[in-house]
């Protein structure tokens, strides 16, 4: 992403969080700019170390906490095969979530695919589950590793 997305994206956050009334406080959104100049996904304590840089008093939960807010936003993914995280490059909409990863540089691709949601929550009708929300992950290699 260019600095020109970065900030544009940000600028959609601050709307959203302003339009919902949630406080995008200085610590979260140097969390969602790290975020967003990360090409992959990223550990929390990685990007601990990153928010040090500008706040030098950040501690683990800080970062959880801004974690957990970005997610409740619908503004940040969670990898959960490989505990990480990755900004959501359309989070203005609730949408299914199917990101490939790729096992050697770390690159993730979000992709959306209605078809792969419809089938899975039909599936799980069929079985009388409710599905609130629906998360793909799918190892491999991107385009420029294999
Ligand atoms: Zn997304
Ligand atoms: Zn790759």
């Amino acid at each position: 992403m260019t600095n020109q997305d970065n900030k544009r994206l940000m600028q959609k956050a601050e709307r959203l969080c302003e339009q919902r009334g949630a406080r995008l406080t200085p610590a979260r959104r140097e969390v969602f700019s790290i975020l967003a100049e990360q090409e992959g996904a990223i550990g929390a304590y990685d990007l601990l170390d990153k928010l040090k840089v500008a706040v030098p008093n950040a501690k683990p939960p800080t970062i959880y906490r801004a974690l957990d807010f970005l997610q409740e936003q619908g503004f940040v993914h969670k990898i959960t095969s490989s505990n990480s995280y990755v900004l959501c490059s359309h989070f203005d909409h609730q949408h299914p979530v199917q990101m490939l990863i790729c096992e050697s540089c770390g690159n993730v691709q979000e992709i959306q695919s209605e078809g792969v949601y419809e089938a899975l929550r039909r599936q799980a009708e069929d079985q009388g589950f409710v599905v609130k929300s629906q998360v793909i992950e799918a190892h491999g290699l991107c385009q420029q590793c294999h």
